[in-house]
């Protein structure tokens, strides 16, 4: 509306005394009693009337303001916002406006202005003098103005929340964050409250009430806000009611918005490396306590079960070795697929390292669904993995145990499903083997065991027992097999089968295959002196003293055999070392070198239990093998026409090609004897020829004929 539009310059004519109803008013009228001034304006805003406050304010009489248009006094700054009420005003609304008059001295101050419309059109107006608030709000703003612009120059977002009235004030900046402009984003706080994400409105709200509660000093809050691109926005609202009405309630509120988004994403890398498995993208061991704990709380309240899988994935180191980590890593990504795919969410499959994953089954109403779960896993895991063209057999072995049935606690629940994976690969492998309490005592007893083997060297319970080893075309004993023995003090007789992994997972391998050494070496010089000088005995040595020969190569250990034949006047033929396949899948440097130290000594190297792990003939080449021990599980199932006795044919053509010589183990019939010879194997060694025995009762046979075998 244009300023004029309402009269302020032109005079009206006199008022006539319908315009003035009661008008003047006698001289010591009640109204001149009043501090604020009172005027009778005519419909067109002329003064018609005025009490005395008004009179003193204006510094002019009654006569001298009559018929002046009375807007004409008002700031012109304010006269859009009257103009605006007096619209209003004529439609019958009350008018209430801080604006300025002029005064006595020239200048303008500030008065709350109220005023009505009177049923003959004409307007009663009341001025309460209110500069010294509004001098003071005015300070006030503009310190507000001088804060809000500090705080933005951190980057921050300011925010002025009236709380009651419900308006909200944001600064440029505020705005600037999310990609707003100042005219796109009403000022309320329902308004911005529709930009936060719904997940964290819950906990805004707990903390806006804490804070006006008093329960919390300052207001702080992370949440997210959606910005005008779609995209999301962490920040950190912080803020502080600063002013409270006489019940403490909350009138306004002030605080800034922190852009923390480049913080949270480093947060949730930081979490996710903490708690996921870079490989495989599992959970890794500290999540799946934290999922297995939520399982156990929600089976608690249901009375139902939780399953823990222990599952380990045989031969995947010799994937790893054969083919490279890259493969291996390959292999991992593939098989957690498969596992996943039987055990989906709310299940939690995690990786613990290694070849090591566990399964927690949640919400299992019987042993017979995890069991099943367990199996589908173990057959999925045994189809062939395609490794960029390379096909590859892995299978797994699963330990399960469950809660509460099993154990309660975390620690137990994972200790039970140890147990039972133990067993699992003991049992042969790609097997599910599941918790019992016999299967405890077992581990009990081995741990006990365990024990026992740490005094078994000083005490002396240890002994060597000898299996000739014949050669076939003749019958001469032409070499012995020393195994070890343990003399156990409650438990009587035990074969290495029942303490040998024992010792190598404690080390102690070490210090007993070195007992084992200086007993055969011993042994051997005795009988090469009395009986034949070209025995030989043979030693198994395991991969762990391989790997651990607890110095810098392995050389040492090699050369320090070396040495000691050389002591007792001995060649390095007397002595042959049998290995396992395992070993040489494991052909790293200091294998190599190992093995290298030990031929240049002069021992012969045995590949013992041929046929059982990778059987790879280009091993026997690259790795100078002397002889190779063809498996007794392959000789046990010799007969005419059997695919064994093609598979010993092969083994023997091919090692006599590499000038390798063959030993067959276990032979225990005649006919496995004579097949064995007509298929030209050089050495048996078995039950039928003779088992293994105590060095004397050896040396009664070398004694006598130093022949086995009826042939
Ligand atoms: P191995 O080196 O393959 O030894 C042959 C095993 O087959 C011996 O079992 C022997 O008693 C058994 N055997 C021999 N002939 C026959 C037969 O005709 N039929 C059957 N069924 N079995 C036969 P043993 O003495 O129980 O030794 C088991 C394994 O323990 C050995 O297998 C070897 O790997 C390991 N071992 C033995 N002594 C030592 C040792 O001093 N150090 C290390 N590291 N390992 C040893
Ligand atoms: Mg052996
Ligand atoms: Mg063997």
């Amino acid at each position: 509306m244009a300023p004029n539009s309402v009269s302020t310059g032109q005079r009206d004519s006199p008022p006539s005394p319908e315009q003035a109803p009661g008008w003047p008013l006698p001289a010591a009228h009640w109204l001149d009693q009043l501090p604020q001034g009172v005027a009778l304006l005519s419909p067109s805003y002329t003064l018609l009337q005025a009490n005395q406050s008004l009179l003193a304010y204006t510094g002019l009489s009654l006569q001298e303001l009559q018929g002046q248009p009375w807007l004409a006094r008002l700031h012109p700054a304010d006269l859009p916002s009257l103009e605006a009420q007096l619209l209003k005003l004529k439609q019958g609304a009350d008018l209430l406006l801080d604006c300025r008059w002029l005064a006595a001295d020239g200048g303008f101050c500030w008065h709350q202005t109220q005023a009505r419309l009177l049923p003959e059109g004409q307007v009663l107006l009341s001025m309460s003098d209110v500069h010294e608030r509004k001098e003071q709000e005015t300070r006030l703003r503009q310190a507000d103005d001088l804060w809000k612009l500090a705080l933005e120059s951190n980057g921050d977002g300011v925010w002025d929340w009236y709380v009651q009235t419900g308006v909200e004030i944001y600064s440029p900046r505020y705005l600037q964050m999310y990609g707003y402009s100042p005219n796109e984003i009403q000022p309320s706080p329902a308004e911005f409250d529709a930009l936060t994400h719904p997940d964290d409105l819950a906990q805004m709200s707990l903390d806006r009430e804490a804070h006006f509660s008093g329960r919390a000093p300052l207001y702080s809050n992370e949440h997210r806000v959606r910005c005008k691109d779609g995209s999301w926005k962490w920040i950190l609202s912080r803020g502080m009611v600063i002013s409270r009405d006489e019940e403490g309630r909350p009138l306004r509120m002030v605080g800034t918005h922190t852009d923390i988004t480049a913080r949270k994403q480093s947060e949730a890398l930081i979490w996710q490396q903490a708690h996921f498995d870079a490989l495989t993208g599992l959970p890794n061991r500290r999540l799946l306590r934290e999922r297995l704990e939520q399982a156990q709380h929600v089976a608690w309240k249901s009375g139902r079960s939780v399953a823990v899988l222990f599952i380990d994935l045989d031969h995947f180191k010799e994937v790893n070795d054969l083919l490279g980590h890259a493969m291996g890593d390959l292999l991992l990504v593939q098989a957690t697929q498969r596992i996943v795919a039987c055990a989906p969410a709310p299940h939690t499959v995690a990786r613990m390292g290694g070849d090591e994953f566990t399964v927690v089954l949640s919400e299992i109403d019987s042993p017979q669904q995890a069991e099943a779960i367990a199996q589908n896993i173990l057959q999925a895991l045994a189809f062939a993995f395609r490794l960029e063209g390379e096909r590859v057999f892995v299978s797994a072995s699963i330990g399960l145990s469950l809660y509460p049935a099993d154990g309660e606690q975390i620690e137990t629940l994972f200790k039970h499903a140890d147990q039972a994976l133990y067993m699992a690969k003991g049992a042969g492998r790609n097997r599910l083997c599941r918790f019992t309490p016999a299967l405890q005592t077992a581990a009990q007893e081995r741990a006990r065991l365990g024990n026992d083997l740490h005094d078994a060297l000083s005490e002396q319970q240890f002994s060597l027992v000898y299996q000739p080893i014949v050669r076939l075309s003749d019958g001469l004993i032409h070499k012995a097999e020393a195994l070890l023995r343990w003399q156990h003090p409650s438990r009587g007789l035990l074969g290495p089968g029942e303490f040998i992994p024992l010792a190598e997972t404690s080390g102690l391998i070490i210090e007993i295959g070195e007992w084992v050494f200086e007993q055969v070496a011993l042994q051997v010089q005795d009988w090469r002196s009395r009986f034949n000088p070209r025995f030989q005995l043979n030693i198994n040595k395991s991969p762990v003293q391989f790997r651990s020969s607890g110095l810098p190569n392995g050389q040492a250990q090699g050369h320090a055999w070396a040495r000691r034949l050389k002591e007792l006047g001995l060649p390095g033929q007397a002595i042959a070392v049998e290995i396992t396949e395992g070993l040489l899948l494991e052909a790293d440097e200091l294998v190599t070198l190992h093995l290298d130290s030990l031929r240049k000594a002069g021992m012969q190297v045995s590949l013992d239990d041929f046929g059982t792990g990778y059987s790879s003939l280009s091993y026997l080449q690259r790795l100078a093998i002397d002889q190779v021990k063809i498996d007794k599980s392959f000789v046990s199932h010799l007969k005419t026409g059997a695919k064994e006795l093609a598979l010993c044919n092969a083994i023997i053509t091919m090692a006599h090609a590499l000038g390798i010589e063959v030993v067959a183990e276990g032979v225990e019939t005649e006919e496995q004897h004579r097949l064995l010879l007509e298929a030209g194997c050089d050495f048996g060694q078995g039950y039928w020829y003779a088992r293994p025995m105590p060095a004397q009762a050896l040396e009664e046979l070398l004694k006598t004929s130093g022949r086995l075998g009826k042939t």
